[in-house]
């Protein structure tokens, strides 16, 4: 399995070529050339397997450049019942009306995130040893991706983690995650500005090559291929967790942000993977509703971005996005080119004309939750069923009842625990979520974090001074 560009401008390239890379060298994301189809005889005998199996199973259809038994023993190493807290690593939560929860949340920083960047750690400590080097993630984070990618690296040889965040931005229990760790290769940055701003210092650090390859800096974030390939197990650990036979049906419904975590449902479907609905949700920030409502995409700028209750999915344009317009316009590059740079120029694209494929075809459709939804469904599912959700499950769940229909599984992806957003949960249900016990302790714990300007030299200055 070979990767190209998007844009059509890379020569085609081995996984552990595009691993450690950001965009494409033409501005593009990397694609697998080919989409591998799975058969129904292959799926119903995947039935019996642990989920570190089927991990392995799906990921050699798009890894081909590391062998087999290595292959196996890194997913074996990524999908513990010790770090993801049972067998099951992805639990089946039912709720009434026809609706499931996909428990994505159960790793170490309690965010679907987990689910790649575990297996992203041992991808990335495999490659390094075998390349005899060393890498320097630099990351931004408003949340959830920091404190994964940190856990994930965690004792990692060859690998440090450089990790912005906005002084006094995050929920009190996002930075007790991470500043709390005290390991050689973390370390936190607190930044006095916002999140934008840490996002500006990461694209000028990144964009100085010189710097860039002198340090070995590297990046994880939402566009990373593996992430990708890493998600689209799930979909089909849900499918075969709630069919009994060939060819059944089941609907998807998505938290969606930056389009990575839905995207992976689309390649799941493409793969041959029954999948009837993909329901993507977003909060008031509709940029990616609006599309599927309409054609049109337009993101929007940093001032028309909303602050909201389920701030993981407050963005103002969706990273992954180009991946699944490259597969709408039959994979021409040429095409996708053309049109993003008619959104450089123009601000938005209109892809209306196409607008009839993205349910019959695709099965794409969309919807939004606000506030008022978010605190409504975390109050009845709480009075329903007695468990908490997390707002940006919530906001799935909302979008998930207007789409269920008879008859088919709608599984709706639990991207969060509540425990880490318990304010929201307070002001739904007038009560504090309850901690997992081996979470207590966790805002006591000493804090170890630099405070750094809002300034480019200081924070290179720091990485040449810490960096392996
Ligand atoms: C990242 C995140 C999302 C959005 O996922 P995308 O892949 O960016 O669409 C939704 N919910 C939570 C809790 C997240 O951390």
């Amino acid at each position: 399995m070979r990767y190209v560009s998007t844009r059509g401008g890379m020569a085609p390239q081995a996984f552990t070529d595009i691993l450690l890379e950001g965009l494409a060298p033409d501005g593009g994301l990397a694609v697998p050339e080919t989409i591998p189809q799975i058969d129904a005889a292959t799926l119903e005998s995947w039935r019996t397997l642990s989920y570190a199996e089927l991990a392995f199973e799906i990921l050699q259809c798009f890894i081909t450049d590391i062998p087999a038994d290595d292959l196996r023993r890194l997913t074996q190493a990524a999908y513990r019942p010790e770090v993801f807290g049972s067998e099951a690593i992805v639990p089946l939560k039912p709720l009434s009306g026809g609706l499931t929860l996909l428990g994505l949340s159960e790793g170490p920083t309690l965010a679907f995130k987990d689910m790649a960047m575990q297996l992203l750690g041992h991808l990335f400590e495999y490659v390094l040893e075998q390349r005899d080097s060393t890498l320097n993630i630099l990351g931004a984070t408003s949340g959830d991706t920091g404190s994964a990618a940190e856990y994930a690296m965690l004792g990692k040889q060859r690998v440090s983690v450089f990790m912005l965040s906005p002084q006094g931005r995050m929920s009190a229990f996002q930075r007790a995650q991470m500043y709390s760790l005290d390991e050689p290769n973390i370390h936190n940055i607190a930044v006095s500005g916002v999140f934008d701003d840490c996002q500006d210092i990461v694209k000028a650090v990144s964009g100085d090559l010189a710097f860039k390859q002198a340090n070995r800096i590297g990046a994880v974030n939402s566009i990373n291929w593996a992430r990708i390939a890493a998600q689209v197990v799930y979909y089909f650990h849900g499918w075969l967790r709630v069919t009994t036979g060939p060819g059944e049906e089941v609907s998807f419904t998505v938290p969606s942000g930056n389009f990575g975590n839905i995207l992976a449902g689309h390649i799941a479907r493409s793969m041959g993977l029954p999948v009837r609905k993909l329901v993507l949700a977003t909060n008031e920030n509709n940029v990616l509703e609006e599309f599927f409502r309409t054609g049109v995409y337009r993101p929007r700028s940093a001032a028309e971005t909303h602050a909201t209750s389920s701030p993981s999915m407050d963005i103002s344009r969706a990273s992954n996005f180009e991946r699944f317009v490259f597969d709408l316009l039959g994979r021409d590059g040429a095409r996708v080119a053309a049109l993003w740079k008619s959104l450089g120029q123009d601000g938005y694209f209109d892809l209306s004309d196409h607008r009839e494929a993205f349910s019959s075809q695709y099965g794409f459709v969309g919807g939004t939750s606000s506030h008022a939804d978010r605190l409504a469904t975390i109050r009845a599912v709480f009075e329903q069923h007695g468990v908490y959700i997390d707002p940006h499950t919530a906001d799935g769940v909302k979008v998930a009842r207007d789409h269920v229909e008879p008859g088919i599984p709608m599984l709706v992806l639990e991207t969060a625990l509540p425990i880490k957003f318990a304010d929201t949960i307070e002001e739904a249900v007038g009560r504090r979520v309850p901690c997992p016990p081996s979470f207590e302790h966790l805002e006591a714990l000493p804090q170890h974090v630099a405070s750094l300007p809002c300034d480019v030299q200081a924070v290179k200055d720091f990485i040449v001074a810490k960096a392996q």
